[in-house]
């Protein structure tokens, strides 16, 4: 199959529309990272997107909607909670799970009852939407387990012979997917950090509890309420290590165990402390919303087989950071070292022990 490239014209998106109105498989532009969209209630279509990424069928897809009046096409049910979220956040990077209508198919939805739901900020991706006349169930539109895609040129790395087009759309303004939050828990529950911070939500909803995907690494045979987040995820090819603690202290520790193919991933106010490792930025720390942006394309620029291993450097702090440090976390399978409690080259045994403790949990079923 030939992947078309797709301009966001409105010729272009009447032929994005025909594509998913058809069965077929169209990339979209969203504020987060590029979806890889069939239509919805369509369990043909939706079977060609898990093969395209080779992705697990129990892992759900998001329904993306063009307007949030259709909620209830598609929800049993609709709280008050996800009316206030869809007026204070649509089109946003929220996705909302909901007790699912039964003409959503169970393809679609990993074969649970809940749907999660979006409204994407992306003008030309809504009305693909709404000239399609049908909800687009949309995965990352990357290879499963491998970074998101954030252009159109990730996309066409991934996807090129394997997907009917992409429409291109730019850069990703956000950078990591949607933030995931379950209505249908008795308090809403966060599955997922993204786009909006958690404390927003809370703002909002009075309370919000964490689902323990969000903090910690989920084995991959657990029964799990977001069943993506046990799979390995957003890994490059080389292992990733986050070294905590100061610039100072993390460039110590990265220089006493830089070895040939290992490579480093920083903020750019930190490029001079590793000078001459040839360090790689992906944003500044100062502005949590380029770190966001950045991650996945800086991910990717490392993943070109010479790359062994990654030195990464992670962000505290709320908002979009929480997203930020959860991909980070996640592409490193969680290992990660403090470069101020183990400074030196003489803690070199307890330092290594650490970080292979930390791969050995790592999952090893493939991802989304
Ligand atoms: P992706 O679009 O690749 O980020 O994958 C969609 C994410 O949404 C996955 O992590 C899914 O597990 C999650 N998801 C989708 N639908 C549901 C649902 N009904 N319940 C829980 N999680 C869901
Ligand atoms: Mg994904």
């Amino acid at each position: 199959m030939t992947t078309q490239l797709l301009t966001t014209s409105q010729q272009d998106l009447e032929k994005a529309a025909r594509l998913i109105r058809g069965g077929g498989l169209v990339a979209i532009p969203t504020e987060t990272v590029y979806g890889l969209g069939a239509n919805g209630l369509d369990p043909e279509a939706v079977r060609r997107i898990f093969l395209a990424k080779g992705r697990p069928s129990d892992n759900p897809l998001i329904l993306h909607i063009h307007d949030a009046a259709r909620l209830p096409d598609f929800c049993r049910e609709v709280p008050d909670a996800a009316r206030l979220l869809a007026e204070r956040f649509w089109p946003g990077p929220l996705t909302m799970i909901l007790p699912v209508r039964d003409l959503v198919p169970k393809r679609t939805t990993g074969g649970l009852d809940t749907v999660g739901v979006r409204c994407p900020d992306n003008d030309a991706t809504r009305e693909i939407i709404r000239l399609a006349g049908v909800p687009i169930a949309a995965p990352s539109a990357n290879t499963s387990g491998k970074p998101s895609t954030t252009t159109a040129a990730h996309v066409l790395h991934d996807m090129d012979g394997k997907i009917d087009a992409i429409v291109d759309g730019g850069p990703c303004r956000v950078g990591v997917e949607s933030t995931i939050v379950d209505l249908t828990a008795p308090v809403p529950r966060l599955l997922r950090p993204g786009g909006i911070g958690p404390e927003a939500l809370k703002a909002l909803l009075g309370e919000l509890e964490y689902d323990r995907a969000v903090t910690g690494e989920v084995a991959a045979d657990a029964v799990v309420r977001a069943p993506g987040m046990k799979y390995k995820h957003y890994a490059p090819a080389a292992e990733v290590l986050i070294v905590e603690g100061s610039a100072e202290a993390a460039a110590r520790y990265v220089r006493a165990h830089f070895e040939p193919g290992d490579a480093v991933l920083c903020f750019a106010e930190e490029l001079p402390c590793f000078a001459g490792l040839n360090p790689t930025a992906y944003g500044r720390e100062a502005d949590p919303a380029s770190l966001s942006a950045g991650l996945f394309a800086a991910l990717r620029r490392l993943d070109d087989g010479q790359v062994r291993r990654i030195f990464a450097r992670c962000p505290s702090g709320g908002g979009v950071s929480v997203a930020t440090r959860n991909r980070l976390l996640k592409s490193a399978g969680f290992r990660t070292v403090n470069a101020e409690t183990k400074p030196s080259p003489s803690g070199e045994g307890a330092e290594q022990s650490e970080a292979d403790e930390g791969a050995s949990g790592r999952g090893t079923a493939d991802g989304q």
